[in-house]
């Protein structure tokens, strides 16, 4: 029998994005947040964009409210300002993070800060707990130069964004979910293994090549544009493929988090513990007091 705290974390289900598009007519590819996979409690939302098409991102995403969660921006490539109702104000630039905690509400607006050229990133939507939904807005930002990369096996690389890895921590605070946010690059053959605390949801969203997951014959492949939901355990093993067209350098994101295992009522921006407080954040939104 195997023992779950120490075996690697295998697949649980592979979930594809689904093109859309939000904001004023941003293409994107939404992975979390779409009927196949809803959400994986504490995450709400993961959208990937990524075109060399001004016109699928140029109109951008102008003013709208958030209530009651925290947006995490991490931008690859491009240029986007961000400017809210509080006077905060800033450009993301390619290796950039901002972990916005929205908490009792902001309006802003995230637009394009180039008329030309690649861009491409993530959205992650993380849930706060009920006792925190109303604190005060937030931001923690991070230029590509806060942003430590760790080693922790030949051929792979570790962009610690939040979390821990080979003893190098990422910047970002957040006991609430006491999030994990690796942005790695995995040459093939080589394999990244690293705990990962054995309570967390975890997910692997591969943006380039493929990575094999888990050990043995409980090992599955997940490919380009491909989120693995991962099972339990308190250890993650993943593997560069390097066999025939999957065998480049793999680019994936790890992310985990504690559950909040709390009731969710959400609509569109707005994300609370009941429908009473989602109508108070309509109520609240619209009357200003954002
Ligand atoms: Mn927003």
């Amino acid at each position: 029998m195997v023992n779950a705290a120490s075996a690697a974390r295998s697949v649980r289900r592979v979930v594809k994005g689904m093109p859309t598009s939000d904001g004023a007519g941003v293409k994107l590819r939404r992975v979390i947040g779409q009927p196949q996979l809803p959400d994986l409690d504490p995450f709400l939302m993961l959208d990937e964009f990524g075109t060399d098409k001004a016109e699928d991102y140029i109109a951008g995403f102008p003013d709208h409210p958030h209530r009651g969660f925290e947006t995490v921006t991490y931008m690859l490539d491009g240029r986007m300002r961000h400017r809210d109702n509080h006077g905060n104000e800033g450009v993301l630039v390619p290796g950039s993070v901002q972990w916005m905690t929205a908490g009792r509400g902001l309006v802003h607006s995230e637009m394009p800060e180039q008329q030309e050229g690649r861009m491409r990133g993530f959205q992650l939507w993380l849930n706060l707990p009920a006792r925190d939904k109303m604190t005060a807005p937030k931001y923690q930002e991070f230029g590509p130069e806060r942003i430590p990369t760790a080693t922790p096996a030949r051929g792979v690389s570790a962009k610690v964004i939040a979390g821990r890895v080979a003893g190098v921590a990422g910047p970002i605070l957040q006991p609430a979910t006491d999030p994990t946010y690796l942005d790695l690059a995995i040459e093939p053959g080589a394999t990244f293994s690293e705990p990962l605390p054995a309570d967390h949801a975890a997910f692997l969203y591969v943006f380039e090549g493929s990575v094999r997951v888990g050990q043995g014959p409980e090992a599955s492949t997940v490919r380009t544009h491909e989120l693995a939901v991962l099972g339990e355990g308190a250890q993650v093993e993943l593997s560069g493929v390097s066999a025939g067209a999957d065998g480049k350098t793999a680019r994936a994101i790890l992310v985990a988090g504690r559950p909040l295992r709390e009731p969710v009522a959400k609509y569109g921006p707005f994300v609370m513990n009941t429908r009473e407080e989602l109508q108070q954040a309509f109520t609240d939104f619209q009357s200003g007091k954002f």
